[in-house]
């Protein structure tokens, strides 16, 4: 069962700018797929492209996940609202009673190491607490697509390492189908089962580098 297939898919934006070619990937549960390279070379089009977000202008674009996530570079969190109601989001939106969703929000919280910071606002939180509340809310959708852009690039050298052991820990768990954009090749080996490298304008794939579960990580 593949969760997201990707077939010579190519964009050409409005402006006459390629950004991407040829690209062809496929994922299901339990991948985890990173892709590198350097900055310009169509990464995040990819990922806007396998979440719908954009359209490709050749090549097709399957999707079957019943429930995808994305989590981007800056948190994206709701300021007005406590890390509990960040994460409780998903559950009103998918009309969840507020016993349901406030259950589900904290075990998702408990699970990133937020335990006692529910009713803090984002703004009372480090940079690392909340990518945690983010990541808290994308997984209480049990999603079985996970789309990540750079989660981890503003973040301190500390708190990124950190954080990687934190998603491989809940990628263990959960087992979704993962595409995780990076430009830090280190990052990429220590998260992912596949490394793609991208390259070029317009970006294309040019190695495809499985990395083996027993790989040392940590
Ligand atoms: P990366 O994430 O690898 O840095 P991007 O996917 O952001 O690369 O960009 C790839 C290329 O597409 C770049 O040349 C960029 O300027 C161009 N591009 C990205 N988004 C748009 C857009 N909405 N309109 C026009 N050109 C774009
Ligand atoms: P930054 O992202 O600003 O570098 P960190 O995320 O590393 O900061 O955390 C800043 C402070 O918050 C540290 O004192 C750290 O111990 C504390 N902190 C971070 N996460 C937690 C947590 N899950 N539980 C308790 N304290 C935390």
């Amino acid at each position: 069962a593949r969760t997201l297939v990707l077939e010579g898919v190519s964009k050409r934006f409005p402006t006459g700018t390629v950004a991407l070619t040829d690209v062809s990937l496929g994922l299901g549960p339990g991948d985890f797929v990173t892709v590198v390279g350097p900055s310009g070379c169509g990464k995040s089009t990819l990922l806007r492209l396998a979440s719908g977000l954009e359209r490709a202008t050749a090549g097709s674009i399957d999707v079957r996940a019943a429930s995808t996530s994305y989590v981007f570079q800056d948190a994206t969190l709701l300021e007005w609202r406590s890390a509990a109601r960040n994460v409780e989001l998903v559950g009103e939106l998918r009309g969840e009673s507020k016993a349901e969703r406030r259950k589900r929000a904290q075990e998702a919280l408990d699970l990133v190491g937020l335990t006692g910071f529910e009713s803090q606002h984002p703004r009372q939180l480090s940079g690392g607490m909340r990518m945690r509340v983010s990541l808290a809310r994308a997984l209480v959708a049990e999603p079985e697509l996970a789309l990540f852009d750079e989660p981890f690039g503003a973040l301190d050298e500390i708190t990124r390492l950190d954080m990687q052991t934190e998603l491989q820990k809940l990628f263990r768990l959960k087992r979704f189908a993962g595409l995780f954009i990076t430009h830090s090749v280190s990052e990429a080996v220590y998260l992912s089962t596949k490394v793609l490298v991208m390259s070029g304008r317009p970006g294309r794939i040019v190695a495809e580098i499985p990395v083996p579960w027993d790989y040392p990580r940590a």
